[in-house]
């Protein structure tokens, strides 16, 4: 193929990669549900690489599909089946270029792995708040064109709300820098809003500056059992009354997600009673923190809210306490086939949601196991279901979504279109959005050669 000259000619030898048994890493999705086939995997060093990359690919009409860790929830970063489409990993443009602890910003390329951008802000005082299971993979480009979420929301919002700059190619080959380092920038259109989020439909990312926040001093991480998610919200309510401006982290488990975490890695609650839990965390600078958080639960325990729960006395027991919601994902894979659904609906709306979504689950497929779990503090559920290996998962996916539609949610809160959800997203998205959305990508991909058929399939327009 006269296209994989040019790339090799382009990249060096040991930047394009060809051999199935290189690139198969790079054509499954994480789940392993989803697998493709690639004319070829490359792997610049430089944003001026990557416009090469495009450029070549575009004359050649054949399409290019970025990837970052590939930890991706909606199998967003897997070429099709044809074979004839080029995945392009960020992987080897893992600098760290800039720190500035004062300004309290941090340059990178997108191909750095969020934990270690993690450790080098926790290394200069400061914190980058984006935090997930899948950190040690996830890259920053990764995270910047999911507009990841995480658990750390509730305090610092999605990763939208902390980047300041982006350098992307565009589909047409050009670099478009916007790298600065700025608080206050209304000079014009933010373009960088519409590459964040965009899974790589209309742009590569390939530089960001993202803020940092001051690293906290003291944390206090507990876990609260509740009689319900009725229950988890009044404590919600409770604990942003008494310590709102303190808490990160407010996560709701259900009882069938921590026996899978405790049956498959070993682990084991330290709070009894088999209920719903929730996993709070606070954090400050100031000292004090303990003595307000304990004054709080005090309240929430003797009023009943919380029917009883533990404060972590050291880092190991505050991880041994965030292994439990960290690993369910992992668990339920282990469990059989799971459907996912990555939903949002207004805060007050969850405990409602779920009643309502479980009971017409339980009625209409019998055996399943209802695995949720998630931001409560955000309103957002990870509703999966494990469910018979012979259940439609399309089935399964439009009984939840309907009845995220009924509370006016969002069919993905954090994790994105991706392939799996372009059928819902023109469902339960209106004809006026749904167009928009296909002028956005007509403008800024017109060949269509940006990650084709991921989001916004556009069959509706
Ligand atoms: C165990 C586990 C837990 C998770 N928990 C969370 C969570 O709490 N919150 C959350 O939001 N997500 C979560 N995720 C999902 C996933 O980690 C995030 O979506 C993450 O942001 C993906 O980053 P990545 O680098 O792996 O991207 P990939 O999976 O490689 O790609 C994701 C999408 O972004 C595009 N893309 C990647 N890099 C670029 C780039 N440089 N330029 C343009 N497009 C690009 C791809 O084409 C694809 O469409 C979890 C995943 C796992 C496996």
């Amino acid at each position: 193929m006269k296209l994989i000259g040019e790339l090799r000619a382009l990249l060096g030898e040991s930047g394009v990669l060809t051999d199935p048994a290189d690139t198969s890493a790079y054509t499954k999705d994480w789940k392993h549900t989803v697998e493709g086939s690639a004319a070829c995997v490359v792997r610049p060093r430089t944003a001026e690489e990557v416009a090469g990359v495009v450029r070549l690919a575009s004359a050649a009409h054949v399409s290019v599909i970025p990837q970052g860790g590939n930890t991706g929830l909606a199998a967003g970063a897997i070429p099709d089946p044809s074979g004839t489409q080029i995945v392009l990993t960020l992987s080897r443009m893992n600098a760290i270029r800039k720190l500035d602890p004062v300004g309290m910003t941090v340059e990178v390329e997108a191909g750095c792995i969020v934990q270690a951008v993690q450790d080098a802000a926790r290394a200069a005082g400061r914190i980058l708040p984006v935090a997930f299971a899948a950190e040690g993979s996830a890259q920053i480009g990764g995270i910047v064109s999911t507009n990841a979420g995480g658990s750390n929301v509730l305090r610092y919002g999605m990763t939208r709300q902390l980047v300041l700059g982006l350098e992307v190619v565009r589909a047409d080959g050009t670099i478009l820098n916007g790298l600065r380092h700025l608080r206050k920038d209304n000079a014009g259109y933010d373009w960088k809003q519409l590459y964040i989020g965009s899974e790589g439909t209309l742009g590569i990312v390939t530089a960001v500056v993202l803020r940092l926040m001051p690293q906290p001093k003291f944390v206090v991480t507990s876990l609260l059992s509740v009689a319900d998610p009725r229950a988890a919200l009044d404590l919600l309510k409770q604990m942003q009354d008494g310590i709102g401006d303190v808490i990160t982290a407010f996560e709701l488990i259900s009882p069938y997600s921590i026996s899978i975490v405790e049956k498959h890695f070993g682990l084991k609650c330290p709070v009894a009673g088999g209920g719903w839990m929730v996993l709070l965390e606070a954090s400050a600078s100031v000292p004090g923190l303990r003595e307000g958080v304990d004054e709080a639960l005090a309240k929430v325990l003797e009023s009943g809210i919380a029917t009883d729960g533990t404060v972590a006395e050291s880092e190991t027991q505050a991880a041994q306490i965030w292994a439990l919601r960290e690993r369910i994902t992992e668990a339920e894979l282990k469990e059989g086939k799971s459907v996912k659904h990555d939903v949002s609906v207004p805060i007050p709306s969850v405990p409602e949601f779920l009643r309502e979504a479980e009971e017409k689950l339980r009625a209409s497929i019998p055996g399943a196991k209802i695995n949720a779990f998630g931001h409560l503090g955000d309103g957002n559920i990870h509703f999966n279901v494990v469910v018979p290996p012979v259940t439609d998962a399309k089935v399964v996916n439009r009984l939840v979504h309907d009845i995220v539609a009924l509370h006016e949610g969002s069919i993905s809160a954090e994790h994105g279109i991706g392939s799996y959800r372009v059928d819902e997203l023109e469902r339960y998205r209106s004809e006026s959005e749904l167009v928009l959305m296909k002028q956005i990508k007509n403008a800024l991909d017109p060949g269509g050669i940006l990650n084709p058929g991921k989001v916004n399939a556009g069959s509706k327009i």
